[in-house]
């Protein structure tokens, strides 16, 4: 059965980007007759914050969203992903590296089979710099792909690419749907679930909104909260204009989930478009 995931990073609220990957996620994942997932990944703990993983379901919920479980956050997970980790040491899968970022720009990392105790723990891979995605084709990337991937920071952190692709496999996850600003690291979690043994997955990339200036609306770039913007029902349509899709019908009078349930009936993939786009060319404000 198709089962897909919104995976946001509450470092801050909800933000146009993420309500453009959501409303994306949510339109394929129903078409397809499938489920849909919330995930919050907020293992990055210096970054996230208790308050906008709240905030976040919150915002969701008066958006229309309605997901399959309840919300899964990767923090209350640690023990899991820390017997992957045990399990991949024991079985010398992974290597302890004590490399550090300056190092790294003079030699390679020769860490494996030096049997170190602790620093780092990273995982030797063999990717490949290309990928098929459902909605983009062919994806090439330009640049060389590092050989080893961190699954553990030398300060605790489990790592971004681990823990996604450990709660995908968990979860079921038969394709992912998510923002291109993740195109980069997708060849390095094929990759990693190749050596994991995983199922793969399939790839659906959505375009980014960007700002004026042309850098993706972020929290980083403080891109505003989206319900302090506009209404729940402008905040739909407008990310419905963004992939492309038939607003006519819609109207801002409607609740959320009435809204979200006609995009559903007139959903056409092919219209989201394959480049991102500035959201000032909406028209919209
Ligand atoms: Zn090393």
């Amino acid at each position: 059965m198709y089962a897909t995931r919104f995976a946001p990073t509450p470092s801050g609220r909800l933000h146009f980007g993420s309500l453009v990957a959501a409303v994306g996620a949510y339109l394929r994942a129903r078409s397809m007759g499938g489920k849909i997932y919330l995930r919050l990944e907020d293992l990055d703990f210096p970054r996230c914050k208790k308050e906008y993983t709240q905030s976040i379901i919150e915002d969701l919920k008066i958006l229309g969203f309605s997901f399959d479980d309840k919300p899964y956050i990767q923090s209350e997970h640690l023990d899991f992903y820390e017997a992957k980790l045990k399990a991949l040491v024991e079985s010398k899968k992974c290597f302890y590296c004590h490399c550090t970022r300056a190092s790294l720009k003079v030699k390679a990392c020769s860490c494996e089979g030096q049997n170190f105790k602790d620093g780092a723990l990273k995982i030797a891979l063999n990717a490949k710099p290309y990928f098929y995605d459902n909605h983009l084709g062919t994806i090439t990337l330009k640049h060389s792909l590092q050989d080893n991937l961190t699954l553990k920071r030398s300060d605790g952190l489990i790592s971004y690419n681990f823990a996604c692709v450990l709660d995908d496999e968990l979860m079921g996850i038969t394709e992912i749907v998510r923002g291109s600003d993740l195109i980069e690291t997708t060849p390095l979690q094929i990759a990693l679930i190749h050596a994991l043994n995983f199922k793969a997955q399939a790839y659906f990339h959505l375009p980014l909104a960007l700002e004026e200036n042309g850098l993706k609306l972020s929290k980083q770039n403080h891109a505003k909260a989206v319900l302090d913007e506009m209404s729940a029902q402008e905040a739909l349509l407008k990310a419905l204009k963004f992939l492309g899709q038939n607003t006519d019908t819609l109207q801002v009078k409607d609740k959320p989930e009435v809204i979200l349930a006609c995009a559903l009936e007139q959903f056409l993939e092919a219209k989201i478009p394959k480049v991102s786009q500035k959201i000032a060319n909406l028209g919209t404000s």
